[in-house]
């Protein structure tokens, strides 16, 4: 049995009390909570290291670089990326998939191209696609998702065409949990002569990877919900495609020269990397990714889609919970208390102790396809534990009794 009940322990933020209660955090889709270790690896820095990195000539910067760089090394390593030169730190998936919009997508889509996104995706997936269709003339193509909220393979299969350039898919969903067919995809894209885009926001912490053998052209994730701290990011780029590309923000470190008469461009990643970096978040991601890597895969996994189970087990059996496109094997469960807010139903479950996240999970085309305005998510990490699960069942009982 995997002990999470050990691994909590582990956590500072998870021995505290919400509302006289022992916390119940259920909200890890969100973001996870941070063990010691990452922490102090952010403290630590500060404390000692403290410098800007690629630059000066004094102890501090060349200790603070070559942890930098031991970081991509990391990263690369974690997701099997050919070199570490694939692996370009941002702020978080979000600025990536930006990045890829504005360099990559900018530079190449014609009016006409299309670019297909799933219709479950977050909304920074959906976005910056708009936002570079409409610079460049090009068309984005919603691909529909089937009743049970997985992609609808069959209309997948008729969308993609000569003029389908990049096809952008979450390799697991935020609202229900899908983990969707990309391997398929990026192999059917790639006959088609598109790119493959793959949000892995979620996928990155309950997917082992391996960039080499997915063949993924882009997959983008935030640290933060791989117990690292926020504002660091991966933009894992195929390494031609990534020198293809011309630079996103211009500034210190991704120059090589500059002069009034023109300025040239160094090196991927330096390329992609203007000012000064996250060095901290950088260093805390490749704790993180160490800590992380010291349990099993499938025991964590196992763990996780047994809580998801029981607690799917227990609140269908609750009068009017409906629970949204659950999926066995799945680390999320989305669900509503028929008449009754979602924000009412957090709110009460805020009050025993247990974090959900209510709303629309920055899916709103789900929401629409779903016909409701929002759900209650429950979503679950490596420090969940059965009692966890107990407390939430118990919990909701209560709010559809109250509500
Ligand atoms: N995609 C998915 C599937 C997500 O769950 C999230 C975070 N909720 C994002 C993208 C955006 O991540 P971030 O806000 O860390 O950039």
């Amino acid at each position: 049995m995997f002990d999470a009940q050990n691994v909590a322990s582990e956590f500072p933020a998870l021995q505290q009390q919400i509302n006289q209660q022992r916390l119940v955090y259920l909200d890890s889709a969100a973001t996870t909570q941070k063990p010691k270790c990452v922490i102090s690896a952010i403290s630590q820095y500060y404390e000692r290291q403290n410098a800007n990195v690629h630059r000066g000539s004094h102890s501090l910067t060349a200790e603070a670089t070559s942890q930098f760089e031991a970081a991509r090394h990391t990263v690369a390593t974690f997701i099997g990326a050919a070199s570490p030169k694939e692996v370009i730190w941002t702020r978080g998936a979000t600025e990536a998939l930006n990045l890829i919009a504005q360099t990559y997508a900018r530079n190449t889509l014609k009016p006409g191209d299309e670019i297909l996104v799933g219709e479950m995706e977050h909304h920074a997936n959906i976005v910056p696609w708009q936002i570079v269709a409409e610079q460049t003339g090009a068309i984005v193509t919603k691909i529909p998702m089937t009743n049970n909220c997985r992609l609808d393979m069959a209309s997948f299969e008729q969308l993609i065409n000569s003029r389908t350039k990049i096809v952008a898919i979450a390799h697991i969903t935020n609202v229900t949990g899908t983990r969707q067919p990309i391997e398929e995809i990026i192999q059917k894209a790639h006959q088609a002569g598109a790119v493959v885009v793959v949000d892995g926001a979620q996928g990155i912490v309950h997917e082992q990877l391996n960039m080499s053998v997915l063949d993924a052209d882009f997959y983008v994730f935030s640290g933060h919900k791989l117990y690292a701290p926020a504002g660091i990011g991966v933009l894992f780029g195929k390494l031609d495609l990534l020198e293809s590309m011309p630079p996103w923000h211009g500034g210190g470190k991704m120059v090589e020269k500059v002069s009034f008469s023109g300025t040239t461009f160094t090196q991927v990643p330096g390329k992609f990397e203007a000012g000064t970096p996250n060095v901290a978040g950088a260093i805390a991601l490749a704790e993180a990714i160490d800590w992380y890597s010291q349990f099993d895969h499938c025991s964590v996994e196992q763990h996780i889609h047994h809580l998801v189970e029981l607690a799917y087990e227990s609140l269908k059996t609750i009068d009017d919970v409906k629970i949204l496109g659950y999926q066995k094997g799945a680390s999320v469960l989305s669900f509503i208390l028929e008449g009754v807010h979602h924000q009412d139903v957090a709110t009460l479950l805020d009050q025993q102790g247990i974090a959900v996240r209510a709303g629309n999970h920055c899916a709103h085309p789900l929401m629409d396809a779903l016909g409701v305005k929002g759900t209650i998510r429950a979503s679950f990490a490596v420090y969940n534990t059965q009692d966890d699960v107990e407390r939430l069942v118990a919990a909701v009982e209560k709010a559809a009794d109250m509500l």
